[in-house]
Parts: C-alpha cells; structure tokens; sequence
C-alpha cells in the first residue's frame, strides 16, 4: 500500500533553510576555544545570531548550558500509537528516571499551573517539555493545549516536543504556528527490517500495521515530519536507542540520514534494559551498551554533525537540572497550595547573573587552555566529576547521584557523557557494595573529581586504580581538568607514571535519583 506521504517526501527533499546554514557543518567541527567539540558543546563557536538565540539556554540543545539551567516534562500525554520493544509505560516507580516513567497525569490546566510554579520557584527554569508518558502527538488536543496556556501565561518559556514521529506530518503547521521551536523525533532506524526488531506494532489511521510494513510506514513519516520541519527552521534533535546487535551498526546510517534532513543534534542513547521494567528487550534478555561501546559510537558519527551526549532520558515528569529531579517538590497536591508569581523581571535578572557565571567558567576554560598551546601528545584521559551544578565540582563524593565524564587531551576537556551511581553514603553510613558500583562505572577514568571525600572511599579508589582528587574542590571543571592533564603529561614525561588505557566501564541503569 503507497501511503500519500510518500510522494510528499519526494516532493520535500529539502535542504536547511539558509538561516540555519552553515551552522550544521560549523558547529560540528568548532566550539567557542576553537578547539574540541560542538558549537552546541562550547559557546556560540560560529552559530548564527538566531540560531544561538535559540539553543544558548536550552540545557538539552546546549551542553554548556545544561549545567546553569533547568527543563521540566509535563506528563498530559498518556496514549501511544506505536509498541516499542524497550518501553512499557505501566511501570511506576518513584525512585526510576527513563523515558515513559511518571508518577501522576496531568490535565492540560493542572500542567499549566504546575509550569508556573515551578517557572516562580526555579527562574533558571527555561524550558517546558511534553515527552509522554505516551506520544505527545498521540495526544494532541491535551498537548496543544497545555502550550496554548503556558505561552500565554509565560512567554518566555521555550516549548519543546517529543515524538516517535508517526503523526508529526499532519501537525508541523500547529507546532510552527504555536512557536514550538524544539522537536525531537525518536529514530532508531532507517531500514525497516531493523525496525521490525524493535516495533512490532503500529497504530495508523484506524489501522494496526505489523512487522517490515509498520516499520517501514513509521520510518517514512519520521523522515518525512523531520524534513517538513526543518524546511520551516525549527530546531530538531533526533534520539536513537543503541540496542546492541539489532541496530549498533546501522545508527551510522541513521546519522547520516538525519544530518541530511538537517537536523540539528544527534543524541545516541543507551538502551535501558531490565527484566524489572517489564518490557520485551527486558524480559528476553537484551543488554544494552557499555560506556567505550557508546563512546565510540557517539564519536565515530560526531564528525559527521552534533552530538548530544548530556541526555539523562529523563522521566516524563522530570523538573529541575539535568541529572537531578526535583519533580517531588511540585505534585498536583502540592503544586494547588503554592502561592503562584509568576514575575518575568526576577526571571529575567536570575538569568543575566547566570549568564555571567557562564562566562566566567568559558573564561577561565580559555585561559587554562592556553598553557597547553604548542604541546603535542596522543594521550587522552577521562575524569568523572562530582557537581551540583554551575560549572563547578562542588559535590561530595558520597552524596553524588551522577558522575559527569570529561574526555582531556591537548585539545581541551570536552563533556563525553554522565554516569548514574547508587550513593555512597547512605543514611549516613558507607556501604562497600555501591563503591563496587562506583567503581564500576567510573572504570574507565584515571581520576574523579571531587569537593569532599572520606579515607575509606579513597583508599578504595585507590585500590581500583583511579585518583580521588580534591584539590579542586569549588574551582571551575573545565578549566581544573586541563590543570590536571597538564600535570599528568608532565607526570608521564618524567617517568613517573605510566599512562596506559583503563578499561570498560558499565553505564547504570535504573539508579536512584531521588
Ligand atoms: S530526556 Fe534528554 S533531551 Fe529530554 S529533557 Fe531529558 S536530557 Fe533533555
């Protein structure tokens, strides 16, 4: 059967828009230093004007910018339309973050008031997103309707989407028209022999497609909204599960396709797979990727156009800054009884004071770097760092929830991705099994960084082969792990140690985030 969608895509093989052009290429291969990275990664770089307008404190299209501000998910959207082999939406748990967990529904008024209470409480707040618990565009009344209420109450929040893409053609003029101007689109394949690995059904005008024909209608549609959305100049990212032997090898392919649709970043995500949650891949077994096996993945297509590596795959319900969930703190219940002001101006002054926080830290990245100028060396390290936030490496190591990893070499430090942890010290006490845990997924790191750290977790660091580093407590991350390399090079240089690779590390799955 020839859907009419088809033709449309033929007809729709469009290029960027010129205002986003050059921007794509650009930002791929340079970052504000000029040195490592995306321009999404690292300052404007050579981002157009509009472009950084609309990326530069969104803390999902802007990795910088995910350690100043926050995003939160409104949970309005209930219904699917597809079945997908990692996702089973009738798993509750308060203390899980992946995508399609919630704690409570929402109705379009109820996420309307909840957005601007927490846009009052938290004025780094600058991003409302709908990402389920089902497809927003399942849904589409309740979620356009909650961005009808919100743009009217709070002009100033960025409205983003999320979808696996089935409907997204018939909605690109509502989205344009609404200003929603972030979507992501759930693509994990272009070839729907691999598709039918990973859907085994879709729900399409009144219809149930199975196998290849499902995977192959469902992938001509995400291709085809992507295309129609980027010809009106909005911003998408595309997020692909990594699924170890069923489409590893074809997210290349992927890439490539999307980067020809003109999409701005590409997020390659591990598959979250448990046999607690319940779904297919959980339940037959399906691992998911290790850290090196995401991490090179992610750079052998970073050439090719922007990478997101900062995705939490946070809860439909998440609030707060990536890697924390304060969505406790703002339940219908509670949410009801605030005293709501939602004050424009006080939003406004706390931003500008962020701002300047950010140029600080990208100053003082700048400045270490240039110690590093005419050195020369294959060498590249990781680093775990504990943070809160800000920039800074201002976490204790037992209370940190979440490892942030940075990859240094002469070129820089650069952000490679975070590495969910069980607390150290929990309750007040330390427990030997979660520095196994941590140890785990630190693994592949030569130190971490930290504000504070006790004698017994040290020493089995230690132990482990990584060093607990304290002695940047509260100093900037970037600029302290480029401090550090220099040493570290100089270290290896005199003989004094040997710098050989580490191993694997895990990626945790399902870790506490409460
Ligand atoms: S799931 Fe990823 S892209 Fe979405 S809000 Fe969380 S970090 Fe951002």
């Amino acid at each position: 059967m020839e859907h009419g969608n088809q033709k449309g895509a033929t007809l729709l093989r469009v290029m960027q828009p010129p205002e986003l052009r050059g921007s794509q290429s650009g930002c791929s291969s340079k970052s504000g230093n000029g040195k490592s990275g995306c321009g999404s990664a690292a300052g404007q770089g050579d981002l157009s004007p509009e472009l950084w307008e609309k990326v530069k404190n969104h803390p999902c299209y802007s990795e910088e910018a995910h350690h100043h501000f926050a995003r939160m998910h409104v949970a309005v959207a209930p219904a699917c339309n597809i079945q997908c082999n990692y996702c089973n939406r009738k798993y509750d748990c308060s203390n899980e973050s992946r995508p399609g967990v919630v704690s409570e529904r929402l109705t379009p008024e109820q996420a309307a008031r909840k957005t601007l209470a927490v846009a009052s409480a938290i004025p780094q707040m600058t991003v409302l997103g709908i990402a389920g618990p089902g497809d927003p565009l399942a849904n589409p009344e309740k979620t356009f309707k909650t961005f009808e209420l919100v743009s009217r109450t709070a002009p100033d929040i960025k409205l983003c989407l999320s979808t696996n893409g089935l409907m997204l053609p018939d909605y690109v003029d509502r989205i344009q028209a609404l200003n929603i101007d972030h979507v992501t689109i759930t693509i994990n394949m272009i070839d729907p022999v691999v598709g039918a690995r990973i859907y085994p059904w879709i729900y399409f005008e009144k219809k149930r497609y199975e196998g290849v024909e499902a995977a192959r209608i469902l992938s001509e549609r995400q291709l085809l909204g992507l295309e129609m959305l980027t010809a009106r100049g909005i911003l998408c990212k595309v997020n692909s599960v990594m699924i170890p032997g069923i489409n590893d090898s074809h997210l290349a392919a992927v890439n490539k396709a999307v980067k020809a649709r003109g999409a701005f970043l590409h997020n390659i995500m591990p598959l979250i797979s448990a046999p607690e949650h319940g779904t297919v891949f959980g339940l037959s077994g399906q691992r998911g990727p290790s850290a090196q096996e995401l991490k090179q993945l992610q750079d052998s297509c970073e050439g090719e156009m922007n990478m997101m590596r900062h995705c939490r795959q946070c809860r439909a319900d998440a609030v707060g800054l990536l890697g924390e969930d304060r969505s406790a703190e703002f339940t219908t219940e509670k949410v009801m009884e605030m005293e709501v002001s939602y004050d424009l101006e006080r939003r406004q002054s706390y931003q500008q004071k962020v701002e300047l926080q950010r140029d600080a830290v990208v100053a003082a990245r700048k400045s270490e770097l240039e110690t590093l100028a005419g050195k020369h060396s294959s060498i590249s390290i990781l680093i775990a760092v504990a943070t809160k936030g800000g920039g800074r490496i201002n976490e204790h190591f037992g209370h940190a929830k979440e490892f942030q990893v940075y990859e240094v070499s002469t070129s820089g430090a650069k952000f490679v991705g975070h590495r969910r942890v069980d607390n150290y010290c929990q309750g007040g006490y330390a427990e030997e099994d979660s520095l196994e845990t941590v140890v785990r997924a630190i693994n592949d790191c030569v130190a971490v960084f930290v504000a504070r750290i006790g004698g017994c977790p040290r020493k089995g660091l230690e132990r482990a082969g990584i060093e607990p580093v304290d002695r940047f407590a509260l100093e900037y991350i970037e600029q302290s792990a480029i401090a550090y390399f220099r040493e570290y090079l100089e270290r290896v240089q005199s003989g004094e140690i040997t710098h050989s690779p580490r191993g694997d590390a895990e990626i945790r799955q399902g870790a506490l985030i409460a």
